[in-house]
């Protein structure tokens, strides 16, 4: 399927020169978004997965669908300050400024094999936070999967290059 024509583009948004993907399109489409999920899994046939790890927010919608179809737990990676319990946070750059997301100390287990799962990648920055949280926390992440990749940014060839599986379906 191509999964193109179900992700709108906004031009100009947050703001002025940025072409926003919109991927609430492809969620609210039924046939396509339980397409995107079963493409997402297809590399994990067979494969010990123990954990989704979704990136808030649009990683939790689907990732939960990810975890649902692989039968694993799942684990938010959020915001800073939105989780109860102690956290383990790690700082990423943005464009201007730094940000913050944070896992619970026990949302996995020593060597639990953990798929990260977000809508899209750009520089990778949230990714690789998400990647280092989950691996300080002491799991071992075999793969990343994403709807969209703007390969422009580089940050799915900087994840692949460190031996993880990355699935993207839309460029
Ligand atoms: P990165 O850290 O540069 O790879 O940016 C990826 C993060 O920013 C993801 O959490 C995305 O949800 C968000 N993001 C960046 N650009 C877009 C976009 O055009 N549409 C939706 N989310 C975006």
């Amino acid at each position: 399927m191509d999964f193109k024509p179900y992700i709108r583009t906004i031009p100009d948004h947050p703001k002025k020169g940025i072409q926003f993907r919109d991927v609430t399109t492809l969620f609210g489409h039924p046939r396509a978004f339980r397409a995107a999920v079963d493409a997402l899994v297809q590399p994990y046939a067979g494969v010990q997965v123990d954990k989704i790890a979704g990136i808030e927010a649009r990683g939790f919608i689907l990732g939960g669908a990810v975890a649902h179809q692989l039968s694993t737990g799942f684990v938010p990676v959020r915001k800073k300050g939105k989780l109860p319990w102690k956290v383990l946070a790690e700082e990423y750059d943005l464009e201007y400024g730094t940000d913050k997301i944070e896992i619970h100390v026990d949302a996995v287990k020593a060597g639990d094999h953990v798929v990260v799962v977000d809508d899209l990648i750009a520089t990778g920055g949230t990714a690789f936070a998400a990647i280092k949280l989950l691996e300080r926390a002491g799991a071992k992440v075999i793969g990343c999967c994403f709807l969209v990749d703007l390969p422009d940014l580089g940050g799915a060839d900087k994840i692949r290059a460190l031996g993880m599986e990355v699935t993207t379906l839309v460029a």
